[in-house]
């Protein structure tokens, strides 16, 4: 059995340094936004580059909290895709602004920045680009519609901690970056966690104020906010798999060229492509298979923990029917849907286990073809 991700094998390496620092959490007696918090944000805003962060419940809370920042709501329109989880969109909605989709590129599965300007309206408020599979998106395009139409970005950085456009991280860009450190993320606690980046200190004060119940000084309350607050142990975690970040995102490359370089003579499985000038993360390795449901089973059925990140595009949940975006509308984002399969892809993965998920994946891919042909 090879999984997608392997977390036990990541604890056996980090193991006692974390238990020693959640030990020492426990016994200080203080348990939410303490110093563990005060340091990770300063750690984090020094590693991606940017003045401020703000630790935060979830990347869901990030996202939400930054359409909320940025006086995002009833009656506006966000640009974002169909091809991301679907607390993208969800985000948008809990505002109450409306989602409006854009569709993907083929190669990157990253939003099609040339396509954006023929979805602004008036009432257009921001672009929420999506660095899917930890691929940063075309940013230069993206940033030059958003100064020419003086729309938000915010950035969905959940996949894509580490990932670089043009030598800057991603979250450095737009208004506001959203990271998530859920436990499968490439940096992950052993619980939820979040986290905005800003350059702007309005937009840090003011997210800091909606985490903590809208009101930057306690017991004053200046607007409706929400608990998004992270816990020390978390935060404490957090700052202990930091500084191996670096380490473990560049494994991650390793074993994707490693697979890129097994699969290059099978032209049916087609491997992940990168934008030039950029450092992509890995969060998944994604092929495109044919029959890829077919080969899906197999996979699982040999052992492979061979996942679809997304089955189902956004627009063709019941969530966003309410929009009536047509399911043709969004071709390249359908089509993807089909094909796409991410594999087992973690820094401790061995070069052994490539090989076997390799094998498997080619024998299935055949052995669906023979099956859907006759
Ligand atoms: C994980 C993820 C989120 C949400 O993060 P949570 O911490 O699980 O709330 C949002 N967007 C994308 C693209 C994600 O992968």
């Amino acid at each position: 059995m090879i999984p997608i991700i392997n977390s036990k094998r990541q604890y056996e390496t980090i193991g006692p340094d974390v238990e020693k620092a959640v030990l020492e959490v426990l016994r200080s007696g203080s348990y939410i936004l303490g110093k563990n918090n005060q340091a990770l944000q300063e750690e984090l805003a020094k590693y991606i580059g940017v003045k401020h962060t703000v630790t935060l419940n979830s990347g869901t809370d990030a996202l939400h909290l930054a359409l909320r920042a940025l006086d995002i709501g009833k009656g506006d329109e966000v640009i974002t895709v169909a091809f991301t989880f679907v607390a993208t969109t969800e985000s948008v909605e809990i505002v109450g602004a409306t989602p409006v989709f854009v569709d993907i590129d083929k190669d990157t599965f990253n939003m099609n920045a040339k396509l954006i300007e023929e979805k602004i309206t008036p009432k257009t408020k921001a672009i929420m680009p999506v660095h899917l599979y930890g691929q940063p998106c075309d940013m230069d395009v993206i940033m030059d519609v958003a100064k020419r139409y003086n729309l938000h970005v915010i950035e969905d950085c959940c996949q894509a901690i580490g990932a670089e456009y043009k030598g800057k991280k991603v979250g450095t860009f737009g208004d506001i970056g959203c990271y998530s450190f859920y436990p499968t993320k490439n940096l992950g606690a052993m619980g939820d966690g979040g986290l905005v980046t800003t350059n702007s200190d309005y937009l840090k004060d003011r997210i800091v104020a909606l985490r903590n119940h809208g009101g930057a000084v306690r017991y004053h309350h200046d607007e409706i906010g929400v608990n998004s607050r992270l816990d020390e142990v978390q935060a404490a975690i957090l700052r202990v798999k930091l500084p191996y970040i670096d380490e473990w995102n560049k494994k991650r490359r390793e074993h994707a060229a490693f697979y890129n370089k097994l699969f290059a003579q099978y032209p049916d499985i087609e491997t992940p492509k990168e934008l030039d000038n950029t450092y992509c993360v890995y969060h998944q390795y994604t092929v495109k298979v044919p029959n890829r449901d077919e080969v899906h089973k197999l996979l699982q059925e040999a052992g492979i923990g061979a996942m679809i990140y997304y089955p189902i595009p956004l627009h063709m949940q019941k969530v966003h029917a309410h929009l009536n975006v047509p399911e043709n509308s969004l071709p390249v984002t359908v089509e993807n849907t089909k094909h796409v399969m991410s594999l087992p892809m973690f820094p401790e993965i061995t070069e052994e286990e490539q090989r076997t998920v390799v094998e498997e994946v080619v024998k299935a891919v055949e052995k669906a073809k023979s099956a859907a042909c006759c």
